[in-house]
């Protein structure tokens, strides 16, 4: 194929503007981290980690569910029932309903975890311990086969449990991304992970993880954000 001068020129400059907007992108990247990590504590991973099955668990419970009532239906949960795939298969649904009766979608939340834990026991052996010796993608694609689990839940489990570099998108971290301009408004869960991966080292991914969802829900908020008052005003495109 032929191809003209200009549309060379014009090919190239099309390259170049995207490399500069790349590298503006990841300085920006790097200060707003800066930013929001002297605003903000970062738990310590040990405290959200831990056996990968409660995690699983635990995360599902959290899906529109504030905090403060995922703590609760958890507490009540594992008091009523051995938080393992056996005992959890073996419950009875009403049984995990009254215990997760303060999360949002109670109903729905206990047929998942039930049916998660059939799967678990009957498919997996009865564990997830696959995740810290299968490669990344390989453990990915198992979780992501398990009912109720999506990219979200897959992605928790492998950064929070097993330390692999993947770095999980939940709805805050989706919103603060759009609108820092990190990625499009209609990027897709797999876009917006993939582009904060290249923004950010892996060692990093569990301190963004966590630092985005405090200013998701402390600024950033999805009605009525404080713009006015947000520490990365000066590096955000979207603000008044
Ligand atoms: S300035 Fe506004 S839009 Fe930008 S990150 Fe802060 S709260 Fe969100």
């Amino acid at each position: 194929m032929n191809i003209d001068k200009d549309t060379y020129i014009r090919h190239e400059e099309s390259l170049i503007l995207i490399e500069m907007f790349k590298e503006e992108n990841r300085a920006r990247a790097k200060l707003v981290l800066e930013t929001i990590e002297s605003r903000f504590k970062v738990p310590s991973i040990s405290k959200v980690a831990g056996d990968p099955f409660k995690v699983l668990v635990r995360t599902i419970i959290s899906q529109s569910t504030a905090e403060i009532n995922t703590k609760r239906s958890y507490e009540n949960l594992s008091k009523k029932v051995i938080l393992t795939p056996k005992g959890l298969a073996e419950a009875d649904v009403e049984e995990i309903e009254e215990a997760l009766f303060v999360a949002g979608l109670y109903r729905n939340k206990s047929r998942i975890i039930k049916r998660v834990s059939e799967a678990i026991l009957k498919d997996m052996g009865g564990s997830l311990d696959f995740i810290y010796s299968d490669p990344l993608e390989k453990a990915r694609r198992k979780l992501l086969r398990l009912p109720g689990v999506g990219p979200k839940t897959a992605d928790i489990l492998l950064l929070f449990c097993a330390g692999k570099p993947v770095l999980p998108v939940d709805t805050h971290v989706n919103r603060v991304s759009k609108r820092l301009g990190f990625v499009p408004e209609k990027a897709g869960y797999e876009e917006v992970r993939k582009t904060l991966e290249t923004l950010y080292a892996p060692k990093e991914y569990f301190k963004v993880h966590m630092l985005f969802i405090s200013l998701g829900r402390r600024f950033c908020k999805a009605v009525n954000p404080r713009h006015d008052k947000c520490p990365v005003r000066h590096l955000c495109p979207s603000k008044p």
